[in-house]
Parts: structure tokens; C-alpha cells; sequence
């Protein structure tokens, strides 16, 4: 049993073998020095972090797999013995990893070293689609990694899918879903595709608008995503995420349950007592500080109150759950009917929310534009 509502540990290891073109994450390129370096830094800030117990661990980037398995090993148990798990509870242990980069025995590698859940970047199933993401997998280089997973014992298999991707038509995209069903997959995370500033790809769609799909097509794949993989078995539990009975990520749910997390590594977020804090993006400095044993130089921010409150309602409307009235009552002291009237009018007005006597929930329209009606929660006085 892993425990949704206790402490999660986030680790960020940086460095890609490449660097993808519609990437706004916190990433290097791998190049080894470098990599070794940080490891020593990201031990060191693991070695000055006070013990807690924790009952969730996922080790995210970046590309993990970047290092190679024993070092992944070595790292998870440096974690576990910081954050052990509570009681008996059998700890939920995630790494990412790109299918590219596995290599034979990796998986029993990373089972003995307690990994439970394995989140494979695959993006697309379509030969063109993966190249227009500048990524290099094949088809069968994925089929092969789930296959070997599984061989291994890791029991949570997941692949992260992206819509809305240039070129791509209703067909493709149904047809990546269904190919990552056939595999047998536990879980499945959609993502569409946002440009950001600063990428490649802001520039391309400047060059060229057209090529980028618009939010009514957008929508008609978010909608083909939730059909195909509902009809399938998966639950969608969270705006953009599927799971077979079983298989939700526990990490993740203790994020939208508005838990508590402690974040490792460059750009790591944490929200531990009230306070949420980013580390530095700024790999020179989080080097600099994690070896001297200095504080890793970010930014800090007390949540209290009602923007506690705001912010949890954000979180929780992204989960089927939604918003549990009385729940939210008695730990926020604040009623969610009475306080958020204004905003709640607005969004059932257009469709967004629904309400029922004791809970709050997106509609199947309202999770296509969740960023926009949820947000009103966290800015509300
Ligand atoms: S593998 Fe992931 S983190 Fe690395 S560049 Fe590509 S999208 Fe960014």
C-alpha cells in the first residue's frame, strides 16, 4: 500500500542526451564531467536535508536514465535511508526514463533498488510525429523497454503521450493511444503540446502559425484521448492523467491533495509547513551552494489562508475528485460555496463546473481549459 497523504520526495537530475525543441524544463546536455559533478552536489544537499519519512520517491528530469543504472541505484539508496517509508507502507519509487537509453539489466537494477513505477518518455508511436519532437526512438526500441520492465518486476508501467504536436491528425494520435494500450501499459499521461517562449519551437511558430494546431483541434484530441483510453479500462483521474484500477501515480495525487514535498536538485520545488520553496535554476549556483553546504539560493513563499486555500482548490478540481465541500471545510475553515460564489457563478455559466451537494468538479470541458478555470482560485481575495 503506498500512502497518497504522506511526504513525497522529488529529485531532478538535468541532463539529456539531447535537448528537445519544445523544452522549458530545467535541463543540460549530458556531458559527463558535468553529470558527475552534480551528483556529488545533489548527495550533498540529500546529506543536509532534515530526515523525514516519506512514502513516495520519484526521481525526474531531465532524463534520469542519463546515468547509468547503478548510479540510479546508489542514489534511491541514499533516498531511502533520508526518507524511509512510514510503518509498513510499501513506498512508491518512480524513475523516468528515455526508452533510448535503457540498457539491458537496467530494470533489475533499478527493482532491487526498490523502484516500483518506471514513466517512459515516449511522446509519440508516430515515425514522423517523433521527429518533428526532434526525439530518436523507434517504435519497436518502446515495445521492447515495456516489455523488458515488466520482465524485470516493476509493477506500474507508465508512457507519457503528447497532442496537439504539428502534423498530427485525429488518426495518429488515436493510433499512438491505441498502440500504447496494446502494450499493456498501467498508465498513460497526455500532454498538449504548450510553446514557450525562449524554444525552438516559439520560433517556428512564428515563422510558420499554421503548422501549429488551433484549441478547437486541441480539444477534439483531448477528447479522442479520454474516449479511446476510457473505453480501454483507464480512469482518468487527473486532467491529464489515465490509470488502470490501482495504478494512479501516488506521488502526483499527493501534489493535487496539496501535501507536502521536499524537491532535490536544480529548480526543485518543495512545500513543506506552509512554505513553498523553488531551488535556483541556475546550475553554477545550486553547484556552488549544494557543495559548500551553503543554502541552495530560490525563492521562498508562505501560503496562508485563503491562498492556501485557493491554491488546494486548484490542485484538487484538477482530479476526478474534484472538491470535497466538507473536507475543505474543515481544513481550510473556509466554505467553498459561500467564499468562491463569484467565481463558482462564472464557471457553471459556461459550463466549466458542476456541483452536486457535497463536491466541486471540472467538466469534461472544464478540464480542456483547467489552467483558465482554475486559476481564478488562486489569484481570489
Ligand atoms: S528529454 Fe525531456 S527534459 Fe530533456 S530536453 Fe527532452 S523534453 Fe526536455
Amino acid at each position: 500500500m503506498t500512502n497518497a497523504a504522506s511526504l513525497g520526495v522529488y529529485v531532478h537530475l538535468p541532463f539529456c542526451p539531447y535537448i528537445c525543441p519544445y523544452c522549458d524544463f530545467a535541463k543540460w546536455p549530458h556531458r559527463r564531467s558535468a553529470a558527475d559533478r552534480y551528483l556529488r552536489a545533489l548527495e550533498a544537499e540529500i546529506d543536509a536535508t532534515p530526515p523525514r519519512k516519506a512514502g513516495t520517491i520519484f526521481l525526474g528530469g531531465g532524463t534520469p536514465n542519463a546515468y547509468d543504472a547503478s548510479t540510479l541505484a546508489s542514489v534511491m539508496q541514499r533516498l531511502r535511508a533520508r526518507f524511509p517509508a512510514p510503518g509498513d507502507v510499501q513506498p512508491e519509487i518512480s524513475v523516468e526514463v528515455n526508452p533510448e537509453l535503457v540498457e539491458s539489466g537496467d530494470f533489475e537494477t533499478y527493482r532491487s533498488a526498490g523502484v516500483t513505477r518506471v514513466s517512459i518518455g515516449v511522446q509519440s508511436f508516430d515515425p514522423v510525429e517523433i521527429a518533428t519532437l526532434g526525439r530518436r526512438h523507434s517504435v519497436d526500441q518502446v515495445a521492447a523497454v515495456v516489455a523488458s520492465a515488466r520482465a524485470a518486476g516493476i509493477g506500474s508501467i507508465s508512457i507519457d503521450l503528447m497532442f496537439a504536436v504539428p502534423g498530427q491528425s485525429p488518426g495518429s494520435w488515436r493510433r499512438s493511444l491505441e498502440r500504447a494500450i496494446a502494450l499493456g501499459v498501467d498508465h498513460v499521461s497526455t500532454y498538449g503540446l504548450t510553446v514557450e517562449e525562449g524554444t525552438p519551437y516559439a520560433g517556428w511558430r512564428l515563422r510558420e502559425p499554421g503548422a501549429f494546431l488551433d484549441a478547437d483541434r486541441e480539444a477534439d484530441l483531448y477528447d479522442i484521448a479520454i474516449a479511446t483510453l476510457e473505453s480501454a479500462g483507464f480512469e482518468h483521474y487527473e486532467i491529464s492523467n489515465f490509470a488502470r484500477p490501482g495504478h494512479a501515480c501516488a506521488h502526483n495525487a499527493n501534489y493535487w491533495a496539496n501535501g507536502q514535498y521536499v524537491g532535490l536538485g536544480v529548480g526543485a520545488a518543495s512545500f513543506l509547513d506552509g512554505v513553498r520553496r523553488v531551488n535556483t535554476r541556475d546550475l553554477e549556483g545550486y553547484l556552488e551552494a549544494a557543495m559548500s553546504g551553503a543554502p541552495i539560493p530560490g525563492e521562498a513563499e508562505r501560503l496562508l489562508g485563503t491562498k492556501r486555500a485557493g491554491e488546494a482548490a486548484m490542485l484538487a478540481l484538477r482530479t476526478a475528485q474534484g472538491v470535497c465541500l466538507q473536507a475543505f471545510k474543515e481544513r481550510y475553515g473556509i466554505d467553498f460555496m459561500t467564499y468562491y460564489a463569484p467565481i463558482l457563478a462564472n464557471l457553471t455559466a459556461d459550463g466549466l463546473l458542476e456541483i452536486d451537494d457535497d463536491r466541486a468538479r471540472l467538466t469534461r470541458r472544464g478540464r480542456f481549459l483547467a489552467n483558465d478555470a482554475c486559476g481564478a482560485f488562486v489569484t481570489f481575495e
